[in-house]
C-alpha cells in the first residue's frame, strides 16, 4: 500500500492545500512581536474607571454613568447620588444658595458603640465633605424660586439627627415666611440613634413645620430615592402634597422581617417597593432621575403662580 503512495520520480511534490512552505512560515511569524513584547491592554485600565450594575451586571464606563446622573445606561438601575450631584442636576445652574452650611452635630449623649459618635461624625465629614446629612438652601427651578433640602445617604446612612432636623425646619420656616414651595429630597435610614431622644424630636418638629407652611396654602413636593425609611418616612417624607420615587426605591417604616415577625403573616411581592406604594395610592407618582427636574417644574407650574427670582426682587 505504501509503495502506490510514493511519488513517481521526477514528478513535482503535491503543494500543500493550507500550510504554506516552511520559508513562508518563517516570514509570516517574524512579523508578529514577541510574547513578551506585547503589552498587557488589562494594566493599562487604572482602578475605578469601571463599575458593575448590580441590577444587569453590565459593566459601566464610569465617565458614562457620571454623565447619566449615576442611571445605568443599560438597565435604567438608579445608583446612589450625592447631595451636591443631585442639586446639579436640579436647580438652575449657578442659582443655589446653600443656607445653615457649618452647623454640626454635637455629641450630647457622648455615645459610644463599636466607635465614639463623635469619631464617627469626624470620620462621615472628611469622607463626604459634608458637615451633616443634608443640604438646605434656596434656587430657581425653570421659573420658580424653591426652597430645597437634599439628603446625603453616605453621611451615616441619611439619618436624621438634631442638625438635620433643625436645617430642614428653618428651610421651611424660611419658606413660609417668603412664601415659596418647598422640595425635600429624601434619603434616609431613620432617626439617628447615637442622638437618642433628639432625633426623635425632628420627628415632630419638621412636621409642625410642614403643617404651618401647608396652613399658608404653599405647596411641598416630597421625593423619596432609595432608601427612604422609618423616622424620615413617618415624618416630612410622607407629608408632601406631591410625593414621588425614583424607580425601584426601597420605602417604609420598618423592615420587612419586624413586620412579618410582628403581623405573623407572609408579605405580599414587591412589598415596600416605590412600585407597590404607587398602586396603592401612597405615592402620586413615581420619575426616573433623569426626567426629574422637567417634571418638578411642570408640578410647580401647576401648584404655584411663577415668583420673581429671590435676586431679582431683591
Ligand atoms: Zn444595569
Amino acid at each position: 500500500m505504501t509503495d502506490n503512495l510514493k511519488q513517481p520520480a521526477g514528478s513535482k511534490p503535491p503543494e500543500p492545500a493550507v500550510t504554506p512552505p516552511p520559508a513562508q512560515l518563517e516570514t509570516s511569524f517574524a512579523k508578529k512581536p514577541r510574547l513578551a513584547a506585547t503589552k498587557s491592554r488589562r494594566r493599562d485600565i487604572p482602578k475605578g474607571l469601571w463599575t458593575k450594575c448590580p441590577e444587569c451586571a453590565e459593566m459601566i464606563f464610569d465617565k458614562e454613568l457620571e454623565d447619566n446622573l449615576k442611571v445605568c445606561p443599560h438597565c435604567q438601575f438608579h445608583f446612589p447620588l450625592c447631595a451636591k450631584k443631585r442639586i446639579q442636576s436640579l436647580a438652575n445652574a449657578g442659582t443655589f444658595e446653600e443656607i445653615d452650611a457649618d452647623m454640626t452635630s454635637v455629641d450630647t449623649l457622648e455615645f459610644t458603640g463599636t466607635d465614639s459618635y463623635a469619631a464617627k461624625l469626624e470620620k462621615h465629614k472628611s469622607r463626604t465633605g459634608l458637615k451633616d446629612a443634608v443640604i438646605t438652601g434656596f434656587c430657581q427651578m425653570g421659573s420658580h424660586q424653591v426652597a430645597l433640602a437634599v439628603m446625603d445617604f453616605e453621611f451615616l446612612g441619611g439619618s436624621m439627627g438634631s442638625v438635620v432636623g433643625e436645617k430642614i425646619t428653618r428651610l421651611i420656616e424660611a419658606a413660609t415666611e417668603q412664601r415659596l414651595p418647598v422640595i425635600i429630597i429624601s434619603s434616609s435610614g431613620g432617626a439617628r440613634m447615637y442622638e437618642g431622644m433628639f432625633s426623635l424630636m425632628q420627628m415632630a418638629k419638621t412636621s409642625a413645620a410642614i403643617a404651618y407652611h401647608g396652613r399658608g396654602k404653599l405647596a411641598y413636593i416630597s421625593v423619596l430615592t432609595h432608601p427612604t425609611t422609618a423616622g424620615v418616612m413617618a415624618s416630612y417624607a410622607s407629608l408632601g402634597d406631591l410625593i414621588i420615587s425614583e424607580p425601584k426605591a426601597m420605602i417604609g417604616f420598618a423592615g420587612p422581617r419586624v413586620i412579618k415577625d410582628t403581623t405573623q403573616s407572609e408579605l405580599p411581592k414587591g412589598f415596600q417597593t416605590a412600585e407597590f406604594l404607587l398602586e396603592r395610592g401612597l405615592l402620586d407618582a413615581i420619575t426616573p432621575r433623569r426626567q426629574m427636574r422637567e417634571r418638578l417644574t411642570e408640578y410647580l407650574d401647576y401648584l404655584c403662580v411663577a415668583a420673581p427670582s429671590r435676586t431679582a426682587s431683591k
